[in-house]
């Protein structure tokens, strides 16, 4: 297999900081660079945490996707970042693995377009735990018989966007099968604004924010007589990176944009 040439961005971040172990773990991968908004012209591994790690830092991006002969931009950032990175990468010809969550529907309609243009891979992974995308999919399959459906979805408070994004693709993918249905009581009444949690197509979605935690979130299905209960915990951040690994990998070989994993995992 031919070694894969990688750039990270957001290497510094806590996501960021477990792929670049993971890339270097890694024997057909190749970390070339890392795009940061800090360290300009320095080496990676003068930054604390990082010994080994003698590939430059560049805050610019053009510059490091014009001198860095690169295949795949890794990107762990934040949504306005990542989304700019994402299209920049593209339009240097360097496919992107975008775990960074938080794009709008019309970003997503903007990369793909210019992905098929391009003719280049770009897989964009709300959540890299495989564990997740199966509790995505068993909750798809579940949301065929079951209309009245909550997600609680739990993360850690340093967590910028609110639903996360698991929490909306999850809920997408219900609602293609799942028969529209507006839930609760009609009448029902919000003593404290947000208490029934945010509306998406008549389910609801609540985002719990604590220290302590890392990405977790459950789906409750309920009818007359029974619940069913599906979830899902990542207990640390290495739990994401064989999901990360297995997207460099896929977007290598495909040649147009891949939203979530579930499309990869058969
Ligand atoms: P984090 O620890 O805050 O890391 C973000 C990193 O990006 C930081 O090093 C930050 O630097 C850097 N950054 C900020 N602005 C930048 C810019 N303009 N250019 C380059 N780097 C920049 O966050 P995290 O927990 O690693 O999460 C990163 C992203 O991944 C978030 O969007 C999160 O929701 C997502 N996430 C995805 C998954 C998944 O499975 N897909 C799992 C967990 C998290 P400073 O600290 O100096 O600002």
């Amino acid at each position: 297999m031919e070694t894969v040439k990688i750039i990270i961005a957001g290497a510094r971040g806590r996501m960021g900081a477990e792929a670049v172990k993971m890339v270097q773990e890694t024997e057909s991968f190749q970390l070339v660079a890392v795009l940061d908004h800090k360290h300009e012209g320095k080496l990676l591994s003068e930054i604390e945490g990082f010994s080994g790690a003698d590939v430059p830092i560049f805050t610019d991006m053009n510059k490091c996707f014009t001198e860095i002969e690169a295949d795949v931009l890794i990107d762990l950032t934040t949504p306005e970042t990542g989304y700019i990175h994402t299209k920049t990468a593209l339009e240097h010809h360097i496919r992107p693995v975008v775990g960074t969550t938080g794009f709008t529907d019309s970003q997503l309609e903007e990369l793909k377009q210019l992905a098929e243009e391009k003719g280049l891979g770009c897989i964009i992974a709300p959540n890299f735990a495989i564990g997740a995308v199966l509790m995505m999919k068993f909750s798809e399959m579940a949301a065929k018989y079951f209309q009245d459906i909550e997600i609680i979805e739990l993360h850690h408070d340093k967590k910028l966007d609110a639903p996360s994004g698991t929490a909306v693709k999850t809920a997408q993918m219900m609602a293609e099968v799942r028969e529209t249905k507006t839930q609760g009581h009609p009448d029902e009444k919000e003593t404290i604004q947000g208490a029934r949690g945010a509306d998406f197509d008549g389910m609801r979605i609540h985002s719990v924010r604590l220290p302590g935690l890392i990405a977790h979130q459950q789906v409750l299905f309920g009818e007359d007589g029974q619940t069913l209960t599906i979830r899902h915990d990542s207990y640390n951040r290495a739990s994401f990176m064989s999901g990360v690994k297995m997207c460099v990998e896929t977007v290598m070989k495909t040649d147009t944009l891949i939203y979530g994993m579930e499309h990869i995992i058969g």
